[in-house]
């Protein structure tokens, strides 16, 4: 329970910061309601993402958290850091892609696809299906420069 308190109080802090410093960058485009980010979730560890099922069961033992989440599938990729990665599906997912828990819903949820310039930097983005992508949101003096 504090480790929620905790972890949302972070994602409030991390919220607050990503809106003062990710200017250069806007997020446009619309949701298309598929249900897609609840259901391709990744999770990782120290030793990168998780692809043992036994893994996330140890992680579910200790932090109840995971409960909330079972195995969708497993993700096949050229960049062998992802290859092999297991994703996960969200059970307050309803069979027609609407969130059970909408009105309480975590942070992270609130704010995906979030805009945070170093994942950006980093080559990360939106999921492919997702009706979301970022763009850039330069002022105009700054294109004179
Ligand atoms: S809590 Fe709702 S919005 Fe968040 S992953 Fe689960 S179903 Fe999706
Ligand atoms: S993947 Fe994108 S478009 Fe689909 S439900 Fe999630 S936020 Fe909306």
């Amino acid at each position: 329970m504090i480790k929620d308190i905790k972890n949302f109080i972070e994602d409030i802090v991390l919220d607050i910061y990503n809106k003062l410093f990710s200017s250069k960058y806007v997020l446009k485009g619309k949701c298309k309601k598929c249900g897609y980010c609840c259901k391709n979730i990744l999770f990782s560890t120290k030793d990168g993402y998780v692809k043992d099922k036994k893994i996330f069961q140890q992680m579910q033992k200790k932090y109840t958290y995971y409960r909330h989440f079972k195995i969708s599938g497993v993700i096949k990729d050229d960049n062998e850091i992802r290859n092999n990665a297991l994703t996960f599906e969200c059970k307050f997912l309803s069979k027609n892609n609407k969130c059970l828990i909408y009105l309480i819903r975590p942070m992270y949820c609130r704010d995906y696809p979030n805009v945070m310039p170093e994942f950006i930097y980093g080559g990360l983005k939106p999921l492919k299906e997702c009706g979301y992508y970022f763009d850039i949101n330069k002022k105009f003096s700054e294109y004179l420069q």
